[in-house]
């Protein structure tokens, strides 16, 4: 840091900022979480320089006989970690994950089924303005209104009808478990490839935490740098014999070289992800976000669905605030240094950049240590924030608990 500080002040003295800025704020937002110093250690190497198209043993350039055992490392640990045939982790990030699998699988024109974005699904799985939307037809399932649960009779009739030639199972504000294998019958049933994006599940699908979508897919796609903790990344896991299509399509179908750095730092955090700990940190992740949903029921906020199965959790701020929206109530929270992000609820009224609700998740909080308690004091100065409509003055006084607990419960020290 010191050598960045001379040769570059203005980034060094931002990339500070952040750094004090993650230390003295809690982050609420569900896909986000603290890498520990190996990772970032892997993630700022000489790794970086190194172009390595192709895979290991059949690259382009010479060279590349460490990182090509850099890779290597990375893909025998990820099918360990994941139980999967064949691993691909060069993806830059999840979005690449899924527009690899449909390269591989499908052609333009095809058909993509994902969940509906305002229901809860992601915009690679066919947004309009996404490429998925764009080179392909979409259709898409959602949840039932009286419910706000998939069920998966209603979505089996609705893919029957469809006929999608890729069926995507995956969500990124979804608090539920999802049935991955009723998913592999429908799919089955309807003719359809399965695949499954874990993007926000993936650290707790690996610790047996949530039910796993491995035996029932044709692909499976996550992100690194949700719940699994990881540098930001994308990984596409499949059965052998889409193996050398999906590589293919990854590169030199979608992507050039591969960043190692990136893929030493994923090799690291499976790592991380195979011991004890990581269990005990996923397992903390759920017990965490029950407390959290507790406690806002109890304060008499509705939480979409009920409740929460995972790391998250939608809070439908019309439930005590009908004026109010998801966008004004995220502004108030994160002038007291809670950071968290507004979010549409399924059948919302308002536009998804007004919204009415908000998606808090504990992956991050649950790195730096917090637990019941003090999850309960971070609950109470939210809804004493919301119910203030934002008062200057709760907003400073919440502040001030939240600086002690961020305190109390430091980041990862990036001090390298
Ligand atoms: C986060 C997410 C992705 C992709 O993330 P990137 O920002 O492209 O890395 C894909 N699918 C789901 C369900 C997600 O939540």
């Amino acid at each position: 840091m010191q050598r960045l500080e001379r040769a570059d002040p203005e980034i060094a003295r931002l990339i500070t900022a952040e750094h004090k800025r993650q230390n003295e704020t809690l982050e609420l937002i569900a896909s986000e979480n603290h890498v520990s110093i190996p990772v970032l250690k892997a993630l700022g190497s000489v790794l970086t320089d190194k172009y390595a198209e192709g895979y290991p043993s059949t690259r382009w350039y010479c060279g590349c006989d460490t990182v090509d055992s850099v890779e290597q490392v990375a893909i025998d640990r990820a099918k360990k970690l994941f139980g999967a045939d064949h691993a691909n982790v060069q993806p830059h990030c999840g979005t690449s994950a899924n527009l690899g699998v449909y390269l591989a699988a499908i052609k333009p024109g095809a058909k993509i089924m994902g969940m509906n974005l305002s229901h809860g699904g992601h915009l690679s799985h066919g947004l309009k303005i996404n490429v998925s939307g764009q080179f392909y037809k979409t259709a898409c399932y959602g949840v039932e209104k009286e419910t706000e649960q998939l069920d998966l009779d209603i979505v089996r009739k609705q893919v029957l009808e469809e006929k999608p030639d890729i069926l995507v199972a995956g969500a990124s504000a979804y608090s539920r478990k999802i049935d991955f294998e009723a998913f592999g019958n429908i799919a089955k049933e309807a003719g359809a490839i399965l695949l499954s994006d874990i993007a926000h599940i993936a650290g707790l699908v690996v610790t047996g935490q949530h039910p796993d979508p491995t035996p029932h897919s044709d692909f499976v796609t996550t992100t690194n740098h949700k719940t699994l903790r990881g540098p930001r990344g994308g990984i596409i896991l499949c059965k052998s014999k889409w193996a050398k299509k999906i590589d293919q399509a990854i590169f030199p179908g979608l992507q050039g070289g591969p960043m190692m750095h990136s893929i030493a730092a994923k090799a690291v955090s499976f790592h991380e992800a195979m011991q004890p700990e990581f269990k005990t940190y996923t397992a903390k992740i759920i017990s965490n976000a029950k407390t959290m949903a507790s406690e806002l029921m109890d304060k008499g906020w509705r939480l979409v669905s009920g409740g929460t199965d995972n790391h998250l959790m939608l809070i439908d701020i019309r439930s005590k605030l009908p004026d109010v929206t998801g966008h004004d109530a995220a502004i108030w929270l994160a002038t007291a240094g809670i950071v968290c992000n507004k979010n549409a609820i399924p059948f919302d009224s308002r536009p998804p950049v007004q919204a009415s609700g908000l998606r808090f998740g504990t992956p991050a909080i649950t790195t730096r240590g917090l637990g019941d308690d003090e999850i309960k004091t971070l609950i109470e100065l939210v809804d004493k924030i919301l119910m203030s409509h934002g008062d200057r003055e709760i907003i400073d006084q919440a502040g001030k608990v939240v600086a002690e607990l961020c305190k109390a419960f430091p980041v990862p020290n990036y001090n390298m």
